[in-house]
């Protein structure tokens, strides 16, 4: 080709096209029939490796291609040249390249034949796939990936297109509902995959949702059928995909096979009805059978609060009989001891009156009538003697019996305490002197005479009794508030310490009294006289020094 100079300012034809040629970024590539590169262009070059074009032109075309297709690309030339046939061009083929360092890349080849000065040339526009190939291969994996996700859910997911038809299922959809994907796609999901009797209000929710008439259902639930005619319910959760446009143009529904569960469900209420009207009856038992108890309770309680009675009258009657029987006892006791003592304190007053009575047969003659008298004198202090023990045994069993109650009078206190020391004046030993230390004025007493001379009869007597002959007694009256302290001291034998608890039990007698008669019953008799009168009565002793007896009575009882 001979260059035309260009005229200045203006490009001609083949300048620009030299320019196109050059700046193209697709590769531009001719080669003869033989298939001799004649022109190739930079960016040709540039896509195979090659520095610039002069590498390429003058060599086979075959250098740019694999070794088997390269061998493909002969046998097509010479097919070519054989028959004419021009199935060699063609537009748009992917066709691998080979580079200069030997590697292969995918290549997008369009042909087209020149025929120039009658003779054919070729001319090949290649485009590069590798980056598109690449982009291609990353959605491809992106897609498997997502698929992978989608399968790998355990819940079923389905895209259905706004008219109805299953665009995607996966795994798990297909065998909740017993398909293969491939069945299922492009078919109308109502009929595929909904019971006879529902698709119409489905299919017609689901087209009002489509449309925008009403919000897309976020959850629900319903009944699918599957491929054998099973059913099952699903909970489906909704979302819509739009379109470029922004219009909803499919739905994708996630759902969770629920049968078993909504099963299960079912029977735990089933059955938890059916424990509480269990245990409702149960109640009711357990209620009746508790009445029962507390009736027998009650019954029971009665019997024995009836039988805490009986018992209680029984222990009073028994507590009762067995004071009657201490009683008895007791009195039995007194009445053996009042025995023994009579028969040894009896004796002698009564051998005293017999051996006196004797004598007084024995003195016959006039001048012994003094003899006479002396011995019945002894006689009749005998009796009195025994008098004394009969009547304190007496006061003693009336006082037992609750049968002696005084009768307080007035009366004036120095005389009544003259004539009472005067009576006992018969008792003293010789020598021996009551001392008699009275209030300077006389008193007013208002108390029982005879009780109050019983008292002092029998401490006097005790002092007289227990002490020698020629020793002193001192009784010493005085008043004190409203009572009276009488205190009756001798120096006589004294009571034993360690017996001295025991001076106002009856028949109690120490052994420093042995040979001294007595019965024991005085103090004990001094004692309940003096507590009728509203008193007390207290004692001091000292063996062989002495006793003083002090008795605190109320002036008006
Ligand atoms: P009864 O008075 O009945 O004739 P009794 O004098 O023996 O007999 P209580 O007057 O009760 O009986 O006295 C009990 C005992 O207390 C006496 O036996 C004696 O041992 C002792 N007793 C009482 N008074 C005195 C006293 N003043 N001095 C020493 N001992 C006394
Ligand atoms: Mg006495």
């Amino acid at each position: 080709m001979d260059a035309v100079p260009p005229r200045p300012g203006v490009f001609n034809a083949d300048m620009r096209l030299k320019a196109v040629f050059e700046a193209a970024l697709d590769g531009i590539v001719t080669i003869s029939e033989r298939g001799i590169i004649e022109m190739a262009n930079p960016a040709a070059a540039r896509m195979f490796g090659y520095e610039d074009a002069g590498e390429l032109i003058g060599r086979n075309i075959s250098m740019l291609m694999p070794q088997q297709h390269a061998a493909q690309h002969d046998h097509y030339i010479q097919r070519y040249l054989d028959t004419g046939h021009k199935r060699i061009i063609g537009i748009g083929r992917e066709v691998p390249g080979l580079r200069k360092d030997g590697s292969v890349f995918p290549l997008r080849l369009s042909v087209s034949e020149i025929k120039l000065e009658g003779r054919s040339m070729f001319t090949g526009i290649v485009h590069d796939l590798t980056l598109e190939k690449k982009a291609a291969l990353e959605l491809q994996q992106e897609k498997e990936r997502a698929q992978q996700y989608l399968d790998i859910a355990n819940t079923i997911i389905v895209v259905i297109s706004s008219l109805g038809i299953v665009e995607l299922l996966n795994d798990k959809g297909c065998e909740v509902l017993g398909y293969a994907e491939s069945d299922v796609l492009g078919q109308d999901w109502f009929q595929t995959a909904i019971p006879a009797e529902l698709q119409d209000e489905t299919r017609s929710v689901f087209r009002r949702m489509m449309n925008g008439e009403m919000a897309i259902l976020d959850y629900y639930e319903s009944d699918i059928v599957t491929r054998n005619g099973d059913r099952r319910l699903i909970a489906w959760r909704n979302a819509p995909i739009y379109d470029d446009a922004g219009a909803i143009r499919a739905s994708i529904s996630s759902g969770v096979d629920i049968t078993e569960q909504r099963a299960a469900e079912d029977r735990i209420i089933r059955l938890n009805a059916e424990l509480e009207q269990r245990v409702d009856q149960r109640t009711e038992e357990l209620a009746g059978a508790v009445n029962q108890l507390l009736n027998i309770n009650k019954k029971l309680e009665h019997e024995i609060q009836e039988r805490r009675a009986v018992e209680t009258a029984l222990r009073n009657s028994e507590q009762e009989l067995r004071r009657a029987y201490e009683k008895e006892k007791e009195l039995s006791e007194l009445k053996s001891r009042f025995v023994s003592m009579a028969s040894h304190e009896f004796r002698t007053p009564l051998s005293t009156i017999l051996s006196s009575a004797d004598l007084i047969e024995a003195y016959t003659r006039e001048e012994q009538q003094e003899k006479r008298a002396k011995h019945t004198g002894r006689i009749k202090s005998s009796v009195s003697n025994l008098t004394g023990i009969l009547n304190d045994f007496l006061s003693l069993s009336k006082l037992e019996e609750g049968k002696v109650g005084v009768q307080p009078g007035l009366f004036r206190l120095l005389p009544f305490l003259e004539t009472t020391a005067d009576e006992l004046s018969g008792l003293l030993k010789p020598g021996q002197k009551i001392y008699k230390h009275l209030p300077e004025h006389d008193l007013e007493m208002f108390s029982d005479q005879k009780v109050l001379k019983n008292i002092l009869f029998n401490l006097l007597s005790n002092a007289i009794k227990y002490s020698e002959a020629g020793s002193r007694i001192d009784c010493t009256v005085e008043p004190e508030g409203d009572r009276l302290r009488i205190s009756i001291k001798d120096e006589g034998i004294g009571i034993p310490q360690e017996e001295q608890q025991h001076v106002f039990t009856r028949f109690f007698r120490a052994h420093n009294a042995e040979n001294i008669q007595g019965t024991g019953l005085g103090l004990n008799i001094v004692k309940r006289y003096v507590e009728l009168l509203g008193g007390s009565i207290n004692f001091e002793s000292e063996l062989g020094k002495g006793t003083t007896f002090v008795c605190l009575l109320p002036i008006k009882m």
